[in-house]
């Protein structure tokens, strides 16, 4: 990623797609106040953040990256090109200033960071990340659903004694769930498919993910546990 004050090279090349932005960067507003992006990818494509040090922080839009960028946060940047987005026109220098977006992006002063990589971290759980933790499959019957299709079943019933954890809940069919009712699964003759686990920080961030790229599937990978049981559904799909 490049941030310069260069005439904005390449721009209104074949296939570029502009978007205009009025200012929602106030550094900007003694340009012309407006943005034009030139974007390579969807500009729903999400940016995989991460700290100094590399470790994944969390996915932003093209809007957060671009405030990152002006509030001189930025420390270094990989993987592929997705936006360039050209700002005003200097009044002095008469130059545009352009800045180049990649697919990843490693900032500063992230000390929260550290906490979340400690053993005991433990990301909040919510039905879409726990339904892209277990594929989308019923972790009774197998078969595979739409969101709308799934529900979260504890393994212990909460009435039971059960807690509202990771360790305690898988997806479930909305058919398997009311069958399954208040008992455990060996007493409505029901077998789990899979062990449930917590994720760690990284895992946590690919099941968030919506559309991953390549590049940013390679770097989330290589913060994963080697035990991680998402290795395995990986190489599957590969
Ligand atoms: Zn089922």
């Amino acid at each position: 990623m490049t941030y310069s004050g260069d005439p904005g090279s390449g721009a209104g090349g074949e296939g570029c797609r502009y978007v205009q932005v009025r200012g929602f960067l106030p550094k900007y507003r003694r340009y012309h106040d407006i943005f034009r992006f030139r974007a390579v990818y969807s500009l729903s494509q999400q940016v995989l953040r991460t700290d100094a040090s590399g470790m994944p922080l969390e996915w932003i839009d093209f809007r957060e990256a671009v405030r990152l960028y002006a509030l001189c946060q930025v420390a270094y940047t990989c993987g592929v090109p997705l936006y360039r987005i050209h700002g005003g026109v200097n009044a002095v220098s008469r130059r545009r200033s352009v800045l180049e977006i990649n697919s990843i992006v490693a900032t500063r002063g992230d000390s929260h960071a550290l906490l979340k990589v400690r053993s005991h971290y433990v990301p909040p759980l919510n039905n879409q990340t726990l339904f892209a933790r277990d594929a989308h499959l019923c972790m009774y019957c197998g078969s595979q659903f739409p969101a709308s299709g799934l529900s979260r079943d504890h393994i212990m019933p909460l009435s039971r004694g059960g807690t509202d954890g990771w360790n305690n809940v898988v997806t479930a069919c909305k058919r398997c769930n009311n069958h399954k009712a208040g008992h455990a699964p060996e007493e409505s003759g029901m077998e789990l498919l899979a062990v449930p686990f917590v994720p760690t920080h990284a895992e946590y961030i690919y099941l968030q993910g919506k559309r991953i790229l390549a590049d940013q599937m390679q770097f989330l990978l290589a913060h994963f546990p080697r035990t991680s049981p998402l290795h395995a559904r990986l190489k599957r799909l590969s």
